[in-house]
């Protein structure tokens, strides 16, 4: 018998799940599964069907389809039986493990008419490519310079390139595989937002931030939709689509870099003091759009590392410590990703510094919990020596008690004694919440808000409250897309 496969499903996020792994389900994915078995020459199709309250039990967790299995039974029994032995092997405990949690699908193509985007290509398979129709070495510095400096739309503004050649490329590879589906800009000017589809239908956000002149931080998806399922999301409300290969990734800073030197002229006037070179140029990158990075581990890091390639190679020039990669806590990505010797920055979002109300805001802590998670992020820290960001979403009387400070505090006390110097390595990022429809929490009160950072502040943690960004154009992650799915009331 082969692997089973998908053939057909009523949600497009499983459409195209590669066979035989681990389906890891959320609240949002819808409970109807048409699944087949391929025999010899023959489909047996049968359905899986879950309860609401089923699904809820399965939301972080995921379950191993087997193509003997009675289905509907054996997640039934997978779900009643969390606690045993059986079902606790499914956690990962290295990226191997989390690959099978979270299969690649680098294998999900567009429609036959799209063509294969030139940035899905690393620098060596270009110059294959390009060896294989004969042209010489030299041209792949050309063409990358092109792509990732010149940032050029169209393969003909490439000057310098044989007109021969120049038709090739545009037989077979495209620039331009985004398309912008809603396109917003905050009131006062400073925060952009798109929704930008993908060439086989999804649509992932993608956002730019500017700091009066200082700063202009693209915040990009790594994932459409996402699995973790944190309850105060947008972007976990809605589920997991699909992983995105690392030319998908980069073509959102790409993006975001191109809006930044075309548009000069929708520029605020305040910004006018600022003009200059430099003041249409991305200065930094966060992987804190939709998805889990290191859920997508290899593409996220292969997109990291050609952002981060120097311009005088032609790449496109990110300082290392201009790019940020914000985890919700895999602990297995923390660990693999202790050991790459990169020198772009981590973020852990925390939320809650104890079990109990962090497993119920981020699921994922009842796979890897704030011991597990604490000590890989000491374990990172005590290798690299590289500052980590807590990011602290305040939510209103939810995470913002004295209680959840006091139990911070405490954290970062146990994560580092008796090495107490290396506190400063930890950082705390508080952002007040940004509402969503799914979820009834509520950004904090100024007062709650300042006596929690009063008492980091009184136990010397290093903290920043940061300002919401783009509020009025929903730039939380996730919301655009949701409110793009949301019926306009009658
Ligand atoms: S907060 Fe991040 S990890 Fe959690 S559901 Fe949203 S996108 Fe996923």
């Amino acid at each position: 018998m082969q692997s089973p496969r998908i053939l057909a499903s009523d949600h497009a996020s499983l459409a195209g799940h590669p066979p035989d792994h681990l389906i890891t389900f959320n609240k949002a994915t819808p409970v109807n599964l048409t699944i087949c078995h391929d025999t010899e020459q023959q489909r047996q199709p049968t359905d899986i069907l879950c309860s609401p309250a089923l699904r809820s039990e399965c939301c972080d967790l995921g379950f191993k389809y087997t193509p003997d299995s009675q289905h509907f039974m054996e997640i039934d029994r997978l779900c009643c039986q969390i606690d045993e032995p059986s079902f606790r092997a499914q956690k990962a405990n290295t990226m191997d493990e989390m690959d099978q949690l979270h299969p690649a699908t680098d294998t999900i193509q567009g429609p036959p008419s799209v063509l294969t985007s030139l940035y899905d290509l690393t620098r060596d398979q270009l110059a294959k490519q390009l060896g294989e129709w004969g042209e010489p070495a030299f041209r792949t510095n050309q063409i990358w310079r092109w792509m990732y400096e010149s940032l050029v739309t169209d393969v003909d503004e490439m000057t310098d390139v044989s007109k021969s050649l120049r038709t090739k490329l545009k037989q077979h590879y495209t620039l331009s595989r985004l398309k912008p589906v809603i396109a917003q800009r905050s009131t006062d000017g400073w925060t952009r937002k798109w929704l930008l589809r993908l060439a086989d239908g999804s649509e992932v956000e993608t956002v730019l931030m500017e700091y009066e002149g200082v700063r202009r931080t693209a915040c990009i998806s790594s994932q459409a939709g996402c699995a973790m399922d944190c309850s105060f999301c947008a972007t976990g409300q809605m589920g997991f689509l699909r992983n995105l290969r690392a030319g998908e990734i980069i073509e959102q800073v790409i993006w975001v870099a191109r809006a930044l030197a075309e548009d000069k002229s929708a520029l605020p006037q305040s910004r006018a003091g600022h003009a200059g070179e430099e003041a249409d140029r991305l200065s930094n990158v966060v992987f804190m759009g939709m998805g889990e990075p290191f859920a997508n581990y290899n593409n996220t890091l292969e997109a990291a590392r050609r952002l981060i390639e120097p311009s005088d190679k032609g790449g496109f020039g990110l300082g290392a410590r201009k790019l940020t990669i914000s985890t919700v806590g895999l602990v297995p990505g923390i660990r693999k990703f202790s050991a790459e010797g990169l020198q772009v920055n981590l973020a852990v979002s925390l939320h809650a510094a104890t079990d109990e109300l962090r497993s119920q805001l981020v699921p994922i802590n009842r796979r890897y919990p704030l011991r597990e998670l604490t000590k890989a992020v000491h374990d990172y820290i005590a290798r690299s020596n590289r500052r980590v960001s807590f990011e602290w979403a305040l939510i209103d009387g939810v995470n913002d008690t004295p209680e959840q400070a006091q139990a911070l505090v405490q954290l970062v006390r146990e994560t580092f004694d008796p090495v107490a110097e290396k506190r400063h390595m930890l950082h705390v990022n508080m952002i007040p919440l940004n509402p969503t429809h799914g979820y009834k929490g509520r950004s904090s009160q100024r007062t709650r808000i300042q006596r929690f950072c009063a008492i980091l502040d009184a136990a010397g943690i290093p903290n920043t409250l940061r300002v919401r960004r783009g509020i009025d154009i929903n730039a939380g992650c996730g919301q655009l897309k949701a409110d793009s799915q949301t019926p306009s009331q009658p």
